[in-house]
């Protein structure tokens, strides 16, 4: 057990020398005085002789102080010294006081009970006066203690069980208020539960400044199980002498039960109305956790020995439940956590849009479900989507930024403002933020909000004023504040914490969605590989089947010529129909072989980029279709210039080509207008450029959006709208997708189309 040094009887802390700058080191330890109650009696060993005495053992045991001084135990204790010896000797003594023997002395009307321990290589014993005649039954104690530790065996969370301790306690002891304290890390504590006489003033949830229970009182709070002071108004009794004859040293107290508080302490308590205490620590780990604090106010309340003991085994008990319950219902919390991650890991796989599997309001599980915050956010491709409680989407789109610049993986605090001053303006909803990046150098992230916590903290009393220095009786001295009025501390622009366990869950889902990512992207890629290889496989087939269809369609063209030709005179009518059906259906057969020849070549062959003038290549292409132009006297609208681009510009033309065709041949319209131009879009953040061809022709339904960009698929009968193969669309798509960009149409039926694409980033810069 580790000892302070001890002090030169200079050094004790008095009513007199205390002062302000020695308040968080009083020696309380060293008081040189016990309470009023009791009598202590300093013996050396092994001659058992009396070194020191306090001075009212006339009081208790019918003997003065300094008759006892240098008289041997047995002259005191007569016949009962053999007894007493023997059971010290048998008990141990280093670990605080034991009882020893119950004791009648002449004057004392129901006794002392004696106890023993040693202190800092003296035996110490305490007599303390047995007052109330009617004592519990010790039995009655024992189930009492028994049913007390099976119901807090059964409480169901932390809070039920600091609860129930506390009132287990006051039923126990008949104090009029027990509070269970606990401890932050900066010392300051507050009441975490309470039991109390219905009309005293509640001090559930009050905060305690660090300077009330200070780090000396805490210190020994931890080393004993039960400190008991029975009057706050006692009057201290010193003993004599005041310093050991042989050490020459004052006692340590910090075990004893008799032990004088410190003025600061009993200041403290009388002005809080309270005339007797009884402080037991709860330990967690070996660590002081909090306290278990009972407050009389109705008067002295003397708590006899054996229930002392039952409500110290009872708090014992509840150190070692309380650590067991606190750690199941953090590991229950953490379990849950982990297992929601888990879940929200495996939509995300499934569905890799962060927007739907994670970011969805309409979900059941989505980000909120993690853990708990009022609001959340995904930023994902350029695009945000927020659920709950949350700063505006222009708002969060710049915290977005905000965060990415800050290259950290995860970001948590519960006070924004204070390093992003622009979340100021909505503290209210998210005064706290929790952000993790899933890529680095992106914006692609994932934010959770806690709103504005205005958090009144009860200090009980003023932390920053603990003690104040007054004038009394012409003396300086401290004196422990006087008003015990809430001093409220208003605190803003915070929420609640983000603890430990939440940020380490968050970390897990962010490790556990990138991999997932990095796994997609892979499994991404060799699937493109292997539908590049495909592709060209079939490129390739494509072209030598139809190039080797060629020729023997071509021979029974031929041969159907000559014989409509040769055999003109021979031939029925039906003969010449049905031969004229094998010409039309050849040249049909032809169109068709052309056409996957063309979209094989499409595929196969290498693009030859160069940066065009679209403007011009849009010129030649309307050129080239002047005559359908001018037979079906359409309205050609330019309203701006296209620009240069990279790309292939013979390909281009006939994307061009096409998609103006198009435009013209599936229209009803009397006035048919085509019209052509360029927008600006934004695509993942970088601006782009989108080509439209737009007509007022037939529309296209919904349906049809995507088949038409088919092989071989038409909307309409054969000869309908000038007839076709089909591929045309096929074709372009193919083509603009070589060139890095996306072809596709939005249209109304009955109104027109307009068909847009773009080309590839490099491209449209
Ligand atoms: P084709 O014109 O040879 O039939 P495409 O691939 O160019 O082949 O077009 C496929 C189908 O898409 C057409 O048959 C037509 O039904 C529809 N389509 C294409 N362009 C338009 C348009 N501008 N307006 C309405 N329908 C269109």
């Amino acid at each position: 057990m580790s000892r302070a040094k001890s002090p030169s009887s200079s050094d004790l802390v008095t009513a007199r020398n205390v002062d302000f700058s020695n308040c968080d080191r009083e020696l309380i330890q060293y008081p040189g005085a016990v309470q009023g109650h009791g009598a202590m009696l300093i013996v050396d060993e092994p001659d058992f002789r009396i070194q020191q005495a306090s001075l009212n053992c006339r009081e208790i045991i019918g003997v003065d102080a300094k008759d006892l001084l240098g008289k041997s135990i047995a002259d005191v204790f007569g016949q009962r010294a053999p007894e007493m010896l023997e059971r010290m000797h048998r008990m141990a003594l280093e670990y605080g006081p034991v009882h020893v023997v119950r004791e009648s002395f002449a004057g004392s009307t129901s006794g002392v009970n004696i106890f023993a321990h040693r202190c800092d290589g003296v035996l110490i014993l305490e007599l303390e006066a047995i007052t109330s005649a009617t004592e519990p039954a010790s039995t009655q104690l024992y189930s009492d203690v028994r049913e007390s530790i099976a119901k807090l065996e059964k409480a169901r969370g932390i809070q039920q069980f600091h609860d129930l301790a506390v009132d287990r306690i006051r039923a126990f002891t008949g104090y009029d208020r027990v509070m269970a304290y606990k401890f932050a890390e900066d010392g300051s504590g507050h009441v975490v539960a309470e039991a109390k006489r219905e009309d005293l003033e509640p001090y559930l949830g009050l905060h305690y400044p660090a300077t009330d229970i200070p780090a000396p009182a805490r210190r020994l709070f931890g080393l004993s199980w039960l400190r008991h002071l029975p009057d706050v108004n006692y009057t201290a009794v010193p003993l004599i002498p005041d310093v050991h004859p042989v050490t020459g040293r004052p006692i340590d107290m910090s075990f004893s039960i008799l032990r004088s508080v410190s003025v600061m302490y009993a200041g403290y308590l009388k002005n809080m109305g309270v005339h007797s205490t009884m402080v037991m620590p709860l330990m967690k780990e070996g660590v002081l956790w909090g306290l278990i604090s009972a407050m009389h106010h109705s008067g002295p309340r003397h708590v006899p020995y054996e229930v002392r003991m039952a409500a110290e085994f009872l708090s014992h008990m509840v150190s070692l439940l309380m650590a067991g319950k606190e750690d199941s219902e953090f590991y229950e919390t953490r379990f849950r956590m982990s297992a929601v991650a888990d879940q929200l890991v495996e939509e995300a796989r499934q569905d890799p849009d962060l927007h739907s599997s994670l970011g969805s309001q309409d979900r059941n599980l989505n980000l909120l479900s993690l853990l708990p915050a009022q609001g959340a956010a995904v930023s994902s491709r350029g695009k945000l989507s927020l659920i709950g409680l949350t700063p505006t989407s222009e708002q969060t789109a710049e915290l977005v930024r905000w965060v990415a610049d800050q290259n950290l993986p995860v970001i948590a605090t519960d006070r924004l403002s204070e390093i992003y001053p622009a979340a100021a303006a909505y503290k209210s909803v998210a005064s706290g933020v929790l952000a993790t990046r899933l890529a680095a150098h992106t914006t692609e992230m994932l934010l959770w909000f806690r709103p504005e916590h205005i958090e009144i903290v009860n200090w009980a009393g003023d932390p920053k004023k603990p003690m104040q220095i007054c004038e009394t009786d012409g003396e300086v001295r401290l004196q422990p504040r006087a008003s015990f009025a809430l001093w409220k501390q208003s605190v803003t622009g915070r929420s609640e914490p983000w603890r430990k366990d939440e940020k380490d869950v968050v970390e897990h889902l962010r490790q556990a969605l990138m991999s997932s990512i990095a796994s997609r992207a892979e499994e991404i890629e060799r699937l493109n590989r292997q539908l590049a290889d495909a592709n060209v496989e079939l490129d390739s087939f494509a072209y030598a089947a139809s190039h080797d269809l060629k020729e023997p369609l071509r021979g029974v063209h031929h041969l159907a010529s000559f014989l409509k030709r040769g055999e003109q005179d021979q031939l029925t009518e039906e003969g010449r129909q049905q031969l004229d059906a094998i010409l039309r259906l050849t040249r049909r057969m032809d169109d068709l072989i052309e056409s996957l020849l063309q979209y094989s070549r499409t595929g196969r062959t290498e693009l030859s980029l160069q940066n065009a003038d679209l403007d011009v290549l849009l010129d030649e292409t309307l050129l080239a279709c002047r005559r359908l132009i001018t037979d079906t006297a359409t309205e050609i609208r330019r309203a701006e210039q296209l620009g240069t681009a990279l790309c292939d510009a013979v390909r281009l033309k006939e994307v061009f080509a096409n998609l103006i065709i198009n435009a013209i041949k599936y229209n009803d319209k009397p006035n048919r207008i085509v019209e052509i131009g360029v927008e600006e879009i934004v695509v993942e953040e970088a601006p782009r450029k989108r080509y439209f061809v737009r007509d007022n022709g037939i529309g296209i339904t919904d349906a049809a959006k995507e088949q038409i960009f088919e092989i071989f698929h038409r909307m309409h009968g054969q000869d309908e709208f000038g007839g076709g193969t089909g591929a045309g669309l096929t074709i372009a798509r193919r083509t603009i997708e070589r060139h890095g960009g996306r072809l596709w149409v939005e249209s109304s039926v009955g109104e027109g189309s307009t068909f847009f694409f773009t080309l590839g980033p490099e491209a449209s810069r």
